[in-house]
């Protein structure tokens, strides 16, 4: 399709089905860039399902997907991340045989492309910093309290020098103050030039961040 300058992904019709179950039955999405935009719906309505298709994660069986006028519809997950679309999952997965500085270093090597050790590590603090993790850089990810492990969820998706941010559930199960965090965190990289999509149930949060909202039913 025709993409206007100040819209950064569009997806047409997707159809994604598991099975004889279909998930997502002929979804049309875009996003604008720079935009804070909600993505909601009730459990099981395909909301990670389609955070999937967006990212390469899972291919479906009809329908497109657009990123920067480029049909991105068939590209590898990790060449898309490679353009710029990064996600963070819903249940952390840090890499456990790693600590928290080296996270982030796997982004910044493998979807970055950096390929000089010290400039990696510099970066990788530079990452720390922005998400409040600096004075965690040495620690394994093991010794990290819940919201600690959404700001490395989150750093390893911004380590990948992200234009387009899916933050899928990263707020769950937070106490009031750190959900605030996280929306910091989240307003703070909005305002560096990310798009993003927050998928979240914490409707507090939602209203705050989003600009818009599109709905799965
Ligand atoms: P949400 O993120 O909105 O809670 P999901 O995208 O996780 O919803 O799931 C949408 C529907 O697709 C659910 O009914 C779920 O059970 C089903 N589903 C998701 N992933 C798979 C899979 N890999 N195999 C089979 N069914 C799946
Ligand atoms: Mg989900």
């Amino acid at each position: 399709p025709h993409m206007s300058a100040n819209e950064i992904v569009i997806a047409k019709g997707i159809v994604k089905r598991f099975g004889g179950f279909t998930a997502l039955n002929g979804v049309d999405f875009t996003l604008k860039r720079g935009e804070r935009l909600g993505l909601i719906g009730p459990n099981g309505s395909g909301k990670s399902t389609f955070v999937n298709c967006l990212t390469g994660a899972l291919p479906f069986e009809a329908g497109s997907v657009h990123y920067e006028g480029q049909d991105i519809s068939k590209l590898a997950a990790w060449k898309r991340a490679r353009l710029g679309i990064t996600r963070s999952f819903q249940i952390p997965r840090p890499f456990r045989g790693l600590n928290v500085r080296q996270n982030m270093e796997v982004p910044l090597a493998f979807t970055v492309g950096m390929s000089d050790q010290s400039r990696i590590e510099e970066e990788a603090d530079a990452v720390l910093d922005q998400v409040g993790l600096l004075g965690k850089a040495t620690n394994n990810p093991r010794s990290l309290s819940q919201v600690e492990l959404r700001k490395l969820e989150l750093g390893r998706a911004l380590a990948g020098k992200p234009r387009v941010l899916i933050a899928d559930e990263a707020m769950a199960g937070l106490s009031d103050s750190e959900v605030d965090e996280i929306l910091e965190l989240l307003m703070k990289l909005n305002k560096a030039g990310i798009s993003i999509i927050l998928i979240e149930h914490i409707m507090r949060a939602v209203v705050r961040f989003s600009e818009r909202v599109i709905v799965l039913v």
